[in-house]
This record gives C-alpha cells, structure tokens and sequence, in this order.
C-alpha cells in the first residue's frame, strides 16, 4: 500500500447508515499526498498515447484534471444529469434503487480519440460501466480506467470490459 493510503479515512454511516464512506479529501488537502497520487495515478499511462482523460462527476474532476495536466492530455468532464450546457449524449445506469445517469457533450472527442476514464472509488461498477458506454458511443478508443481504490466485494470489475485494463493505484 502507498504511503499517501494512509490520507484516505473512513466515514460511518454516510451517506447513509450502513455504509462506509471512503473520503479522499484527508489526501487532497496534503501538498505531499496530492502530489504522491497524481504521479501514482500517471504512472501507469506514461508512454500511452492518449488524448484525453475522462474523468467522472466529482471526484473524478478533481483526480482527472490534474493526471490530464501530468500525461499532457485534455480534460473531459462526465456529468451528472443536466449540468453541462451544450448538447449532451447521455447514458443511465442502475442504482441499488432506481437509475442514474452519466451526460458528456456530443462534441467533447473525436472519432478514435484515445481516452482514460478516471474516477476516485470503483464500488458495484455502475458508474464506470457508464462511462465506457458514453465514450465508445460517441466513437472514442477506450484505454483503460485509473482510480484510487476499489471497495472489494461488489463485483466492480465484472461490469468492465475484461480486455481493458483497470488501474487501482492503492493496491500496486
Ligand atoms: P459504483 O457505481 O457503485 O461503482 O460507485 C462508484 C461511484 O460512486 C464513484 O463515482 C464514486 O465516486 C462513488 N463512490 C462510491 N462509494 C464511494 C466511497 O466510499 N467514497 C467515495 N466515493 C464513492
């Protein structure tokens, strides 16, 4: 486990009882850890030509704008719904109970642009499945998902697709 690991503490029962939120903001607000975790995060994509990060709504902003400015890539935001102002494609997933969904704007990458998915905590899956789905409709190269950690025991990665890699930089 990486040194910087130790930033990201537990919260009981939120956001609702029973469950057990992983906070990153410990580790986001330490000049060392934010550092440490970028390049943690980078580490496996250097030499990838990419284009763009993806990164997911709202974590995912703040992990994904920064790895973007360290591989030399654009930013691209996928929101929650409603919040982008230019047309969007949009993509729903399911919740414990009901749906969410995931919205990028139908211009945001070119056909065949080469594209990394970042988002803080991989949980049941739902949401980075979304992502997948919204990128490759609007004809991007899927690469690969970063992220901080994994919740074990959901089942996260079997909603991905098995021949791309999933990056968890807390467990390397
Ligand atoms: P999933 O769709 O169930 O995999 O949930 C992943 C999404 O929920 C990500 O966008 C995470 O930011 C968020 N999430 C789920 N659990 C946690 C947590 O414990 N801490 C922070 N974010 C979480």
């Amino acid at each position: 486990m990486p040194h910087w690991s130790t930033l990201i503490r537990d919260i009981p029962d939120f956001p609702k009882p029973g469950v057990t939120f992983r906070d990153i903001t410990p580790l986001l607000a330490d000049a060392d850890g934010l550092k440490d975790c970028i390049d943690a995060l980078a580490e496996p994509w250097r030499g990838v030509a990419l284009d763009a990060v993806l990164g997911i709504e709202s974590r995912g902003f703040i992990l994904g704008a920064a790895l973007a400015r360290v591989l030399g890539t654009g930013f691209v935001p996928l929101r929650k719904p409603g919040k982008l102002p230019g047309p969007t494609v949009s993509q729903a997933y399911a919740l414990e109970y009901g749906e969410d969904r995931l919205e990028m704007h139908v211009d945001a990458v070119a056909p065949g642009a080469r594209v990394l998915i970042v988002d803080d905590v991989l949980a049941t899956g739902g949401t980075l499945a979304a992502a997948l789905e919204l990128a490759r409709r609007q004809g991007a190269r899927v690469v690969g998902a970063s992220l901080l950690l994994e919740v074990p025991g959901l089942g996260g990665r079997d909603r991905w697709d098995p021949d791309l890699p999933i990056d968890v930089a807390t467990a390397r």
